[in-house]
């Protein structure tokens, strides 16, 4: 199971991760989550990261590439894996597909989009931000972050499609509900 999870900021691919992980006994590596805490940890990573996470905008390409490698290569994830915003983009995809191939790994087999309305995404962020203060959803960075995911990240569905991977479902209503679902999709 080697699965790529796609959805807006907020649609529920942290949380839903880290159940799938959980229930399929295989490794989840959110670039976020790695990028906050170089960022946390001051490291040379993290410094080039901070201003651009902070406005909400993608980082550059190089600087994902070192951490999806790093932890695809090592041995628990030779029987699947789940990334959480990681691919963000069309170019990270093709990325990844030629780190799978050095790899002599499988290729991605699903990719799993929670679909989640533009209002409802702007809804969980607000409330996100007051619980957990991220530095990244206040209300014009919210915004920012919607609009870039529509960009750039938002092909990746129709690039997935076409490699009849791509697997859509509703991110709307009880965390359980939807974690039944998801097991019942794959
Ligand atoms: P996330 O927790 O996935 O919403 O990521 C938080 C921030 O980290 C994003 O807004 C980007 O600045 C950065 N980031 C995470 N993953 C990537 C990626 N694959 N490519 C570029 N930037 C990323």
């Amino acid at each position: 199971m080697r699965i790529v999870l796609l959805g807006a900021p907020g649609s529920g691919k942290g949380t839903q991760g880290e159940k799938m992980a959980a229930h399929f006994g295989i490794p989840k590596l959110s670039t976020g989550d790695a990028l906050r805490a170089a960022v946390a940890a001051g490291t040379e990573l993290g410094k080039k990261a901070k201003a651009t996470m902070d406005a909400g905008k993608l980082v550059a390409n190089e600087l994902v590439y070192g951490i999806v490698e790093e932890r695809l290569a090592q041995p628990d994830a030779k029987k699947g894996f789940i990334l959480d915003g990681f691919p963000r983009n069309i170019a990270q995809a093709d990325v990844l597909e030629g780190m799978l191939s050095k790899l002599k790994a499988p290729s991605i087999s699903t990719a799993l989009h929670l679909h989640v309305e533009d209002e409802e995404i702007i809804t969980r962020l607000h409330s996100r931000a007051l619980k957990e203060g991220r530095a990244d959803d206040t209300e014009d960075v919210i915004r920012k972050r919607i609009e870039i995911y529509n960009a750039d990240t938002s092909p990746l569905l129709d690039y997935y499609k076409k490699q009849g991977k791509l697997v859509t479902l509703e991110g709307k209503g009880e965390l359980e509900v939807i974690f039944k679902r998801i097991v019942a999709a794959l």
